[in-house]
């Protein structure tokens, strides 16, 4: 089939089988990537409009229990100056946060368990209670138990992002030598199960992955249907085991995004920090090929470059507010409006 027919086809009917999508990803031209990026944007125009909803991320731990190799905060890395913020000090990110208009605070951290299940509670529920607008409280703290994750909801967190990293199970075993496959797709939709809004995800240009694992990674979201998607290069971090290898390209990320956009319609798409990373006007390229949400940083200046999954992660000297203020800039220069509300799913709307 012509490129531009499978275009038309993804569009209008939201679905590609995992050949097409691997002919598409691996042949598509500059003009059939344009047309892919423009159908990508009419169908998040349909679904949300011309907003683009923002939250802000707090990066609150890096110290991690796990070992994956692509990742800068893994826990054999003893050149990280390892830090934690204590709840009285998320809590002032969040002040600070809410100031600048965010009514989405995402907690992300490595999995540190010296935040116990009593100490996150408490703090959601201090969150939830503290200001006058309602805010989401969106959770990104890794593997925990399933009961955990049920008292964390009934505290009053509202989403959970936790990428799948990749579809691939032999790939998935080769680059999480401290976790499970199976495991990560339970948790998934135990979380789904308990009524969190839902993020899943994964890396473009992991080594040793091919077209076939990502045309598996949209079939499983697809099927999983999460209410977000976060898709980004994988960028090579020097003290780490991949540190050598080549990373993931900003056109195949972008394909990937929109081709998420294309199956999964009615999905927030995160354009990712690591795409603003790899290019100056990533993240811009991103909200033409479909993304709809930015997560501006407000971790304090302070530690900033210690969450470093990655390197040379932008944003790493910069405060909260000029984050808050360069993005509205970034997303008005491509014509698209900053929306403050809470921003919650198509999909978690339609089921309220
Ligand atoms: N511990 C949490 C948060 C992980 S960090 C969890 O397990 O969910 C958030 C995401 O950063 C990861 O899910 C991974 O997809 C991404 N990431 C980590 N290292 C990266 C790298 N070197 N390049 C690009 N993305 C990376």
């Amino acid at each position: 089939m012509n490129k531009h027919n499978l275009i038309e086809k993804a569009y209008q009917t939201n679905d590609l089988s995992k050949g097409e999508i691997i002919f598409l990803f691996e042949s598509i031209t500059p003009e059939e990537r344009e047309d892919l990026f423009s159908k990508a944007m009419q169908t998040k125009q349909a679904y949300y409009g011309n907003k683009v909803y923002l939250r802000g991320l707090i990066e609150f731990s890096n110290i991690c229990r796990q070992d994956c190799l692509y990742c800068g905060i893994r826990a054999s890395n003893t050149k990280v100056k390892r830090y934690r913020l204590i709840p009285e000090e998320i809590l002032a990110c969040c002040d600070k946060g809410y100031e600048l208009g965010y009514r989405t605070f995402v907690l992300q951290s490595g999995e540190d368990l010296w935040y116990t299940e009593e100490i996150l509670s408490a703090l959601i529920q201090q969150i939830k209670r503290r200001y006058d607008a309602e805010v989401a409280v969106t959770l990104s703290i890794g593997e925990r138990d399933v009961e955990t994750y049920q008292k964390l909801f009934a505290s009053g967190a509202d989403r959970f992002l936790m990428r799948h990293e990749t579809a691939s199970q032999e790939l998935y075993g080769k680059l999480h030598p401290t976790m499970s496959f199976e495991d990560r797709r339970a948790y998934l939709n135990a979380l789904k199960g308990i009524g969190f809004q839902v993020g899943a995800g994964f890396m473009v240009g992991l080594p040793g992955q091919t077209p076939i694992d990502l045309a598996e990674d949209l079939h499983y979201l697809k099927k999983l249907h999460p209410d977000m998607i976060g898709i980004g290069p994988f960028i090579p971090h020097s003290e780490t085991p991949l540190g050598s290898e080549k990373g993931g390209t900003i056109n195949d990320t972008l394909v990937m995004v929109a081709l998420a956009r294309l199956l999964i319609p009615d999905s927030l798409i995160p354009a990712t920090t690591a795409l603003g990373t790899l290019h100056p006007l990533g993240r811009e390229m991103a909200l033409k090929a479909g993304a709809n949400v930015v997560m501006p940083i407000i971790t304090p200046t302070s530690v900033r470059k210690q969450y470093a999954l990655y390197e040379n992660k932008i944003c790493g000297d910069d405060h909260p507010e000029d984050c808050r203020y360069c993005i509205e800039r970034r997303i008005q220069t491509v014509g698209l409006e900053v929306d403050l509300g809470r921003g919650d799913s198509w999909q978690f709307l339609s089921n309220a």
